[in-house]
């Protein structure tokens, strides 16, 4: 390992054309040595606390991304039967999976619980549930919606009073009513603020307010401090400072382990942190439109690939892999999809020309996942680099895969 602390926007140690040269575009590539780096870091920054990190896999569920986790000992946080399949073939033992859902069908949370996964209830009538279905002989961890707002916009907030994640924290003794009357085994208090969450300071309010609600449950393991932390999206961008929150959240757990008379485990379930930075999107300059009004660059992707612009307003860094010295210009980067379909907006690029390879960074969580087959489009291959090796991880689609679920072809 060298000493120096590489940065996000000097790594990409691996050579983007000539995988979308070899694999075609438009193209995921994914560097496992970023994803490694980054859950080095996390752990690194809780030495000494007994720590476990989840993984919350809807960032980013490609087989040999959640077999690259494993292998460095993270585990897994799903949001449904699908992600949980995904985890179990994957290799994870069901045991080392929770199931965080949001409002589904109980029936779900049965098989999940069948299957021996460890489930985040998330509701009052869910825990009513739970108990006349299980009593004591099954675990769960109750969310709790702390009230707190913080995150990076409003549809990423998921604490604040108005969230539709969670039990209120102020609803704790319809809980414990509930929790008494089935003798209900609570093994562990979690909480999601929501993404992009800098600083230590939203963690540590919640974590004060986990910890109070805490002393009220008696037979606890595990505190679980989910996920959100926020990642480099533009060159000397401000990041969650992983040493200093690790310090500061590790302080404040002990003092609350030692109060409570017991170690506990604390648990994190980033997506974002371990992934997002790791991915590329490799696309190519379809039509470069020199508008009276603006430069358009078109591509050949759009936001059935890639949503995160149109959905969340995302900034998402452009790198131009085929003329990286050109003169800057500036440019609309948009996609081709009937619908507004913009990637960036006003954006300075080394100019760009047809047939140019573009690179959208930070696409490793949220991007494939997210992507659909609007417009009768066909989802891009993806290719993970680890060790060395490329290798592809997941086909490109073609129009088979489009209509094999059609009934009147
Ligand atoms: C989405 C999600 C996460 C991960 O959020 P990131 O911002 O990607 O770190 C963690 N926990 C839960 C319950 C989630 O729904």
């Amino acid at each position: 390992m060298s000493s120096a602390e590489p940065t996000p926007f000097s790594t990409h140690q691996i050579d983007l054309a000539a995988l979308l040269e070899t694999y075609g575009s438009p193209l995921y590539a994914y560097d496992g040595a970023t994803i490694r780096r980054k859950a080095g870091e996390l752990k690194q920054a809780f030495d000494g606390i007994d720590l476990k990190i989840k993984y919350a896999c809807k960032a980013n569920t490609n087989l040999a991304i959640l077999r690259l986790m494993r292998e460095i000992g993270v585990e897994l946080d799903v949001v449904s039967p699908g992600e949980l399949e995904m985890g179990m073939i994957a290799g994870y033992n069901a045991s080392q999976i929770t199931f965080t859902p949001s409002g589904v069908p109980f029936e779900e949370v049965r098989s999940a619980v069948d299957a021996g996964a460890i489930v985040n209830v998330d509701s009052i009538p869910l825990l009513e549930w739970f108990g006349q279905t299980y009593g004591n002989t099954k675990p769960c961890l109750i969310r709790i919606k702390p009230n707190v707002a913080a995150g990076g916009n409003a549809k990423i907030m998921t604490a604040h009073a108005d969230s539709k994640f969670g039990i209120s924290v102020l609803m704790l003794d319809e809980v414990l009513e509930v929790v008494k009357k089935y003798d209900i085994k609570i093994v562990g208090l979690h909480q999601h603020t929501g993404s992009d969450i800098k600083d230590a300071e939203p963690f540590l309010k919640v974590a004060d307010i986990l910890f109070e609600a805490a002393k009220r449950f008696p037979d606890l393991e595990i505190i679980d401090l989910g996920g959100g932390f926020k990642v480099s999206y533009l060159p000397g961008d401000h990041v969650t400072d992983m040493e200093l929150l690790g310090k500061n959240i590790s302080e404040r757990f002990n003092t609350f382990c030692n109060e409570y008379g017991r170690k506990l485990q604390l648990w994190f379930e980033p997506g974002k942190f371990l992934v997002s930075e790791s991915g590329f999107l490799l696309v190519k300059t379809t039509v470069v439109k020199e508008d009276p009004a603006r430069n358009f660059v078109h591509v050949d992707s759009g936001l059935n690939h890639l949503i995160r612009p149109m959905m969340y307003g995302s900034y998402h860094h452009i790198l131009n892999i085929s003329n990286p010295g050109g003169p800057l210009k500036t440019y609309n980067v948009v996609g081709y999809i009937c619908e507004t379909d913009t990637f960036a907006t006003d954006r300075e690029l080394p100019e760009v020309r047809q047939g140019d390879v573009l690179a959208f960074l930070n696409a490793g969580a949220y991007g494939f996942t997210m992507s659909s087959n609007y417009n009768a489009r066909l989802r891009p291959a993806e290719v993970l680099v680890d060790n060395g090796n490329a290798r592809l991880v997941r086909r490109r689609e073609t129009l088979e895969d489009l209509l094999k679920t059609q009934m009147d072809i």
